[in-house]
């Protein structure tokens, strides 16, 4: 057993054993108010003594306690109230502010501490804690023994968000204007002692580090006060890629040079316009010129970066173009434009600049034709958007763009290039290709050939040893894109249904022999699920009837519709009127399992419910399943 625990005084008995022993506290104990107290009273049966003696010693052996920021060593306990209303019987007076995590932060990422919390709330409901004589206000409480609350799978990107800090800039579009209530008041960043001890348990070698915790603000990296230290040690332990997201306000030459000591690294660059004055309108950036002049210094440093452009309806489309242009004259190794997303919560002035002049329609069919007058890839965040936007489901797989001086540029792919095959096995999806290529990275196959559509010509593309040769802008260690849009440089729509989606469904209906199955999926999923559900053995058998339904997203609101952002409460009405307009249940119910990702594995959603209170709720069974 780790760490000391506490012996408890758990009867009435001891406590005045104990009293009698200090005078001072004799003295104090004549002014308790005993009246109120019987033995009968059911706080006092020795059951429930003996109950809350073991809640907490092994609460202390988890955590120590704290009273305004420090730790407190407690010796006993009695009912709540047993020693009178007096002040003199605290021994510290009501705390000052100090600044805890908020538990709303950790309670997505590692639920155990809000039951620890939890517990420790209830017990102080009905006990108050004594430390020599007096009543201690507990007020937060420590971890006392971090090997306890490891987790494992982290990598050096899991750490960015906890150097998130301030942001020294004021976008009009700012998503945090407009987050949820609940959200807002988390505390934006954590402790300068805390992120040193986070780096001191974090193990790149057994792939270890402390449990995360959620950040709802993205704020800015590149301000915090330690944040060029903190990368320092960091490299010290991990010589991995570095790759983080800067609203480019803090890279002057100084800085892109001191970054380059820490390479591998690499930077997602939200620009959102190369024009000076379009830059300090939008972002209130008093010196735009730091970002923009960003660009040719990291290249000339051959620092690998990407751009991403928020895409404004109220901006001209010519700006967009013009980013676009510049970036790619300057090596960015792809652009990704955000369309803008908005909550319910968002100041209705900036809803009808974000709702006016162009539709988002115009602003896909501008990119597209940027597109393919360039050779960097530009993209959509997600290509299901683009593709909902337009009105398409089954696609072929088609190169969106190749990174310049990358492997797939080498082995001569093209923007329009239409997959066929990669290595003899035919291809219906973009996760296919990537999936091939990475088997075959990762087995150390460096020969590869992909059968193509160029126009109306068919053509076999190889791969091979020369192709694989790092050269700046293109580094396979940075491209964020890669593991999900693409590899080996070469962008493709890499959205589509999990290939294995259909199985696991299938799977999930023969576990329950249900007859009736419905899906809940998003307006960007449904059309593409049901267009290849009708190919699935399951569906055209007719064994089963399988339905799909769209969530409201009430939670958020706005436009924000993607199945990350529903909530527990958001699929109970869902199912609830689903079944109260069909007349009958569903014997399974199927939801995305994105919904519940924030939650480091606690399958919980952003407001922190547990996706079985679907179930029981419905009292319908619910499967989540991965759908990307
Ligand atoms: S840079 Fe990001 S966090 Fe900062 S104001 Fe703009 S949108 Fe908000």
């Amino acid at each position: 057993m780790k760490g000391k625990v506490i012996p408890f005084i758990n009867s009435l008995h001891e406590i005045e054993l104990i009293q009698s022993k200090d005078k001072a506290v004799k003295k104090r104990g004549l002014k308790l108010d005993l009246h109120g107290f019987s033995p009968s009273t059911n706080s006092l049966h020795p059951f429930f003594v003996r109950f809350m003696r073991v809640l907490l010693v092994n609460l202390l052996e988890v955590v120590d306690l704290e009273v305004s920021g420090s730790m407190v060593k407690v010796d006993s306990f009695v009912p709540k109230g047993f020693m009178g209303d007096s002040e003199d019987r605290f021994k510290n007076k009501a705390s000052s502010r100090v600044d805890y995590q908020k538990l709303q932060s950790i309670r997505w990422s590692e639920a155990r501490i809000e039951l620890v919390a939890r517990l420790l709330r209830k017990v102080l409901s009905f006990i108050d804690l004594m430390s020599e004589g007096r009543i201690v206000r507990i007020d937060g409480f420590r971890l006392k023994d971090l090997n306890h609350w490891m987790v494992y799978g982290s990598n050096m990107g899991d750490f960015f968000p906890f150097l998130r800090w301030h942001c020294n800039l004021s976008c009009i579009f700012c998503y945090q204007d407009s987050t949820h209530p609940m959200l807002r008041n988390l505390k934006p960043h954590i402790s300068e002692r805390e992120i040193y001890t986070r780096l001191r348990y974090y193990s790149p070698r057994r792939r270890t580090a402390l449990f995360d915790q959620r950040f709802f603000e993205m704020n800015e990296i590149m301000t915090h006060p330690h944040f060029l230290d903190v990368l320092r040690k960091f490299r010290e332990k991990d010589s991995s890629r570095l790759m983080f997201l800067t609203n480019g306000k803090a890279l002057t030459e100084e800085m892109i040079r001191e970054l380059t000591f820490l390479r591998p690294v690499g930077i997602r660059l939200s620009l959102n316009s190369a024009n000076e004055s379009m830059r300090r309108k939008i972002m209130s950036d008093k010196n735009p010129e730091i970002a923009v002049n960003s660009l040719p210094l990291l290249k000339a440093y051959q620092i690998p970066f990407a751009v991403s452009i928020l895409a404004l309806p109220f901006l001209p489309l010519k700006d967009l173009e013009n980013t676009i242009h510049y970036a790619s004259e300057h090596d960015a190794q792809y652009v990704v434009i955000h369309m803008p997303g908005y909550s319910r919560y968002i100041n209705p002035k900036i809803q009808s600049d974000l709702d006016r002049d162009k539709s988002i329609i115009e602003i896909v069919k501008y990119v597209r034709r940027i597109r393919n007058t360039i050779k960097m890839p530009v993209t959509f965040l997600s290509d299901f958007y683009e593709r909902h936007v337009m009105g398409e489901s089954k696609l072929p797989v088609v190169i969106k763009g190749v990174v310049k001086n990358s492997a797939a540029e080498k082995a001569g792919l093209k923007t329009g290039d239409r997959i066929l095959e990669v290595d003899g096995t035919r291809i219906l999806a973009g996760r296919q290709v990537i999936s091939a290529l990475h088997l075959c990275l990762r087995l150390g196959i460096r020969n590869m050939s992909l059968r193509i559509q160029r126009d109306n010509d068919i053509l076999t593309v190889d791969f091979n040893r020369d192709c694989f040769v790092e050269q700046y802008p293109y580094y396979p260690f940075f491209c964020p894109m890669e593991s999900r849009y693409g590899v080996e440089g070469m962008i493709i729509d890499r959205e589509g249904l999990d290939i294995d989606v259909f199985k696991r469904i299938n799977d999930i209906i023969n576990k329950y022999g249900a007859r009736k199955c419905l899906v809940l999926t998003t307006i960007l999923m449904k059309s593409v699920f049901e267009e290849l559900l009708l190919d699935q053995p399951v569906f055209y058998d007719r064994r089963v009837e399988v339905e799909t339904a769209i969530p409201r997203s009430n939670f958020w609101g706005g436009n924000i519709f993607t199945g990350d952002h529903f909530m527990v409460t958001d699929f109970i009405e869902c199912i609830e009127e689903w079944v109260e307009s069909k007349g009958y249940r569903p014997d399974v119910v199927i939801i995305p399992a994105s919904a519940f990702s924030w939650a480091c594995g606690w399958k919980r959603d952003i407001g922190g419910k547990p996706y079985f209170e679907i179930e029981i709720r419905t009292k319908i069974p619910v499967e989540l399943v991965r759908f990307q």
